[in-house]
């Protein structure tokens, strides 16, 4: 049997004709820069995530870049970052030629953890960038509180995590000041090529995402300040705005997938539970937890990605590949172990859980369109690895 790790093919068949009909739409507009159908979206949007702000841009990437630029982001001027991450999480701080300071992550939630962030800041730290990794909300109310007692700025990176609730039923990207996504097709909601999207509820912030997207004119040819081309494409859109209304369904496929694994690893022995942080007899494998369970709240754990640990990571991806089964590991190496930062002044070695993490962590396939079939012989094969 084969598993891939994702495949986009079966969403596209499932809404081909609505999908098909709304790129022609734009085709033959020939609107294909911003226009009505941007702001279409971008409305659907403020709603949806209930904020006042939200404006389409070119990528996740652009999404945390513009945010950072709008903020005010100079040179040697430090940003928090969680360090185990996709890089441009840490990629857009050094960028701007502001130093990326990094933290390490909860064992449980592989997001930032809070308790680690006070000591790392300094007279120039600006910002903080959250992570909501694997489609989790990040702790976000110590965050914040951190961030308030400091007066530093809290830029979400919700890239892996649109239509996230945090526990106290907000959504994440709009709890910081700027909240960032990607229409990146592997995210959960992607769109046919690259896109993003920035919100906000504080209008200063919202005019400079606006004008920063245009190059920073305004009016037209007038700068104040230097921008971008980060503008979200038309056809995008389009795309996008036939499956925001599918999103929640999809999140809750993948949240059954993942329920499944779990129990089913539980009870062929090879964990005593989810959330538990150490290799011994009884946990062979260390399954994801989903927390901020407390409230009424429906999506408080995604599942963009699906990840396990185990020690012989790397001997379980091959005999899966073997067997037909796709897995990825995200990521191999957090951002203190990255070449391109080793003379950053702040790099030491003090992130024993991403580094444990980077070694054993393991994503398996939990894309919405899978088939029970096909999940019980994932759950087989890494069974049978694992019992060997
Ligand atoms: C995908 C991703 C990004 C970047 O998004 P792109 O649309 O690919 O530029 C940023 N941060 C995280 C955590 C991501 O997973």
């Amino acid at each position: 049997m084969q598993v891939p790790l994702l495949d986009l093919k079966l969403q596209y068949q499932n809404l081909k004709q609505e999908i098909d009909k709304a790129i022609m739409d734009v085709v033959e507009s020939q609107r294909f820069i911003l226009g009505p159908t941007v702001k279409e979206l971008e409305d659907e949007f403020t709603e949806y995530l209930n904020i006042k702000y939200a404006y389409g841009v070119s990528s996740g990437t652009d999404a945390l870049l513009i945010a950072l630029m709008a903020i005010g982001i100079k040179p040697g001027d430090e940003v928090i970052v969680p360090t185990y991450s996709f890089f441009a999480t840490a990629g857009v701080v050094a960028r701007l030629n502001a130093t990326p300071v990094f933290v390490d992550i909860d064992p449980v939630t592989f997001n930032i953890a809070p308790e680690k962030i006070e000591e790392k800041i300094t007279e120039n730290t600006k910002a903080i960038i959250p992570v909501h990794l694997y489609g989790q909300s990040a702790d976000m109310q110590p965050i914040v509180e951190i961030a308030q007692k400091h007066g530093l700025k809290v830029i979400e990176d919700g890239a892996q995590a649109i239509s996230v609730r945090y526990g106290d039923g907000r959504n994440v990207g709009t709890i910081g000041d700027i909240g960032c996504f990607s229409f990146f097709p592997s995210k959960n909601l992607g769109g046919f090529g690259d896109g993003g999207l920035v919100v906000t509820n504080d209008d200063e912030l919202a005019h400079m995402l606006r004008i920063m997207r245009v190059h920073g004119g305004e009016p037209k040819y007038y700068h104040k300040v230097i921008g971008g081309n980060f503008r979200l494409d038309a056809i995008q859109a389009a795309v996008i705005k036939v499956k925001l209304p599918h999103l929640d369904g999809w999140s809750e496929q993948r949240r059954k997938h993942a329920e499944f694994y779990n129990k089913a690893f539980v009870e062929s022995g090879l964990a005593e539970e989810t959330g538990k942080t150490k290799f011994d007899d009884k946990n062979k494998i260390l399954l994801p937890k989903a927390v901020y369970k407390d409230s009424n709240v429906k999506n408080y754990h995604i599942f963009n990605q699906y990840v396990i640990r185990v020690e012989k990571r790397n001997e379980l991806k091959d005999f899966l590949k073997e067997n037909g089964i796709g897995s990825e590991i995200y990521y191999p190496v957090p951002f203190h172990k990255q070449e391109c930062f080793k003379d950053l002044p702040s790099v030491d070695d003090d992130y024993p859980v991403a580094d444990m993490a980077a070694e054993t962590s393991l994503a398996l396939p939990v894309f919405p369109e899978l088939t029970q079939e096909q999940i019980e012989y994932v759950v087989d094969k890494v069974t049978e690895f694992l019992q060997k």
